[in-house]
């Protein structure tokens, strides 16, 4: 029997890889995103006890009616917008279901996709999966996307139009003003734009959140996708959703129920009441990443590395140019190996990497890990 590859030249994601190789070496693992601390006891408590009474069969396809009511209050709240909770709000388990639907919904073969490198990794083989040609366009030096190049990158073919604000790796936020760019180019067409936002609520220095979705002109044609992973500290949870105009919703519930059906209700529950009863702990993340931000920014402003801007996201990029002239997998495998650290190497997030030596670094973790990161670091 010989099966033919539907990717014969993709590998293991990164994330994968060098959580894998961190545990091999046991080193201190600040390469794929996910925080080291315990989420809220609350939480642990809710989805402990939604389980002992019973909340343990399958949850609504669309998601539970609670939690989907509950962001349906956190966005009045915090964005002063309403959003339907029965048409317009899909729970998925994670993110990474949502940007599947949404571009599985979306996506015909031979349509094309924006997309700006470096780009999360599972952008790509989800548009190449439903036969779409990703046409990928580098941000500029500073993370920012090039609007020109998008321009002349536009074409009849063009479907969707991928953003993710705060964006990974590189915590760079998107502006207000650049929804006004991207408005002119779209408004005469039917590109629909896929807007990552799982970050939403780690935005510092009292910047804020810009969505296309918040901004009624994009409305119809924004999937705007979020993800409690990171605003609960419970990455492995796997419980996102997605909010997008009805008849988008419809056309992604449709990929949604023959993927995933729903997610766990206990989970589902367990958040819709954190929303509810401790709103203030989304209201607080910022200053609490911030807070490690700074202490891991002032840890190692002193070493060779060069710190990149870090607006949002839990993730701080540097430079290691001053350091080892290799290139950024080897010195991430060099990292782990020789000196016990974990990172993430950028390159592999482009098609065509700038000539840059780059590594993301993840500051979800407790201040004492830091510090020991800190000690290795000065090692080097
Ligand atoms: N998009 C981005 C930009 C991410 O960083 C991640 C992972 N953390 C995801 C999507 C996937 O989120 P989830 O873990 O909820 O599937
Ligand atoms: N989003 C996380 C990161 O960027 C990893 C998610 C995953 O492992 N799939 O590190």
């Amino acid at each position: 029997m010989k099966l033919q590859s539907k990717f014969p030249s993709l590998g293991t994601t990164i994330f994968s890889k060098i959580s894998t190789m961190a545990n091999q070496y046991n080193a201190l693992n600040l390469g794929q995103g996910f925080p080291d601390f315990s989420p809220s006891p609350y939480l642990l408590e809710k989805a402990h006890a939604h389980t002992q009474a019973g909340a343990n069969q399958y949850a609504p396809m669309s998601g539970a009616a609670p939690l989907r009511c509950a962001i349906q209050s956190l966005h009045r709240d915090f964005y002063q917008a309403e959003i339907d909770a029965d048409q317009e709000i899909t729970v998925t388990s994670g993110a990474t279901e949502a940007i599947f639907c949404a571009i599985s919904a979306v996506v015909h073969p031979g349509d094309e996709v924006i997309v700006f490198d470096p780009s999360y990794d599972s952008y790509i083989p989800n548009i190449e999966l439903n036969g779409g040609v990703p046409v990928r366009i580098n941000l500029n030096e500073d993370f920012e996307i090039p609007w020109g190049k998008v321009k002349e990158s536009i074409s009849a073919k063009t479907r969707c139009i991928i953003i993710n604000s705060p964006h990974n790796p590189s915590g760079a936020l998107l502006k207000t003003e650049e929804l006004d760019l991207l408005w002119d180019m779209v408004k005469d067409t039917n590109i629909v734009i896929i807007s990552d936002e799982v970050y939403q609520h780690l935005i510092f220095d009292n910047k804020t959140h810009v969505s296309p979705f918040n901004d009624e002109r994009f409305r119809d044609r924004t999937f705007a996708i979020s993800s409690f992973g990171k605003t609960f500290h419970v990455t492995g949870w796997k419980v996102g959703y997605c909010v997008a105009a009805p008849n988008l919703t419809q056309e992604f519930r449709k990929v949604h129920q023959y993927i995933t059906y729903c997610t766990p209700a206990n989970l589902q529950l367990a958040i819709a009441d954190m929303l509810d009863n401790k709103r203030d702990e989304v209201r607080g993340l910022s200053a609490f990443y911030q807070q490690k931000r700074d202490l891991f920014q002032d840890l190692i402003k002193d070493s060779k590395f060069k710190l990149l801007p870090c607006s949002g996201s839990y993730f701080q990029l540097v430079d290691y140019s001053e350091l080892d002239d290799c290139d950024d997998l080897e010195f991430c495998e060099k990292l782990i190996k020789e000196h016990g650290l974990a990172a993430i190497p950028i390159s592999v997030f482009y098609d065509t990497p700038p000539a840059q030596k780059v590594i993301r670094f993840c500051f979800a973790k407790e201040d004492e890990t830091l510090l020991q990161a800190k000690e290795k670091l000065a090692k080097l």
